[in-house]
């Protein structure tokens, strides 16, 4: 339909406060809610890759102890 006009402010991905396009810290309305955006993902990422080293999960997944369905472009077919 029409142009879409393109918002001045976004809102903070941390504490949900306006933050203008023009501000220096933009999307994040201060320097400290970055941070704690990026400490958040760090900490997401820690959590994704623990289970899987965690044997009693690769147990669990068949006995035999290796994660399928794990982007598999190792080898050919390989019977056994
Ligand atoms: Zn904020």
């Amino acid at each position: 339909m029409a142009r879409k006009k393109k918002p001045g402010v976004l809102r903070c991905p941390t504490c949900g406060a306006l933050v203008r396009i023009e501000d220096e810290d933009f999307p994040f309305c201060t320097d400290r809610c970055r941070k704690i955006d990026l400490g958040k993902w760090a900490m997401g990422a820690y959590k994704i890759s623990s289970p899987v080293l965690d044997p009693e999960v690769l147990e669990d997944l068949g006995g035999a102890g290796r994660p399928r369905g794990s982007s598999g472009s190792g080898g050919g077919a390989d019977a056994n």
